[in-house]
């Protein structure tokens, strides 16, 4: 694997490749602590371009907190160690100083309030630095596909709609979240759960199975008190559980309101934010 720091050398290798290869280029964006959630994006980018560029950067215009950025862990040697074993081409390990040159001004987007509900209510800015730093790095690297995985539902819509307003040909591909055995989405937060925490945090992706189940014999009102009922029967301690149009982010009541319709939401357990999401109907386009 090849691993560059500097923008114009990663450059300089990708215009040599795509002068003597099929131009294909998988993009897979990441802050790193990757688990086999990230790895699967790369097996994905693998088996559909002819070459795929890994990027490890912890942004931060994304955090509001300084302490959640000290904070966030950064396993160098491990993430490297996975990359390679997955047979990830090239990884791209800017600065800070080489993400945000002070002479190149911040992209930014009005997101329709895309970046207001859900994730962005308790996380001003958040999604304002999400796209800043991927319309950045799309720059840099001028990937064909560019890989996302859907356990952040909020942050694909976003980038989704980033690219529609760019007009970009850029393939944006969300790939199904990594679950564990017991239905656990994959994430490096899990760590940080206690036994008997571990074992609560089942009920998210149950609550989420069942509401896909429940959309047949239910309104989508019901299906939601439905969920939001077996969470709190079995103790947890839920920050959102809205069933959204999986475009717009707005709330659905009815079925008939969006192509693509979902359930987001967060559970906190043992203080730790768990994010899951399932999609409840999504028509074929085109
Ligand atoms: P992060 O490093 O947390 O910014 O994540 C990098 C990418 O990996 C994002 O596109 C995430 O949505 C994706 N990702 C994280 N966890 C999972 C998972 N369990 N399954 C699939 N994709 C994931």
């Amino acid at each position: 694997m090849y691993l560059f720091k500097k923008v114009e050398d990663l450059q300089a290798y990708l215009s040599r490749h795509q002068k003597t290869h099929t131009p294909s280029i998988g993009y897979v964006p990441t802050m790193g602590a990757l688990h086999q959630g990230h790895l699967e994006l790369i097996r994905q980018s693998k088996e559909t371009c002819a070459l795929t560029v890994c990027s490890i950067f912890v942004n931060p215009t994304q955090f509001g907190d300084a302490s959640d950025l000290d904070n966030y862990p950064r396993p160098i040697e491990t993430d490297i160690e996975q990359l390679e074993a997955a047979g990830c081409e090239v990884l791209f390990l800017p600065s800070v100083a080489e993400v945000y040159p002070q002479d190149i001004a911040a992209f930014r987007l009005d997101l329709q309030g895309l970046d207001q509900t859900m994730e962005g209510a308790s996380r001003p800015g958040h999604f304002d630095g999400v796209v800043q730093v991927v319309h950045r790095l799309l720059d840099i690297v001028q990937p064909s596909h560019l890989f996302m995985g859907q356990k952040d539902y909020q942050q694909f819509a976003v980038i989704k709609y980033m690219l529609q307003q760019m007009r970009s040909a850029i393939q944006l591909v969300r790939v199904p979240i990594v679950r564990e055995e017991d239905g656990l989405a994959m994430s490096s937060r899990n760590v940080r759960l206690s036994e008997i925490g571990r074992k609560q945090a089942t009920y998210i992706s149950k609550a989420l199975r069942q509401a896909k189940k429940d959309v047949a014999e239910y309104t989508l009102e019901e299906t939601k008190a439905r969920a939001v009922a077996f969470l709190i029967a079995n103790g947890m301690d839920i920050d959102y559980f809205e069933i959204v149009d999986g475009d717009t982010l707005k709330s659905v009541s009815d079925w008939d309101d969006a192509p693509i319709i979902t359930a987001c939401t967060v559970v906190q357990v043992d203080g730790v934010r768990l994010l899951d999401n399932k999609v409840l109907k999504e028509l074929e386009v085109g």
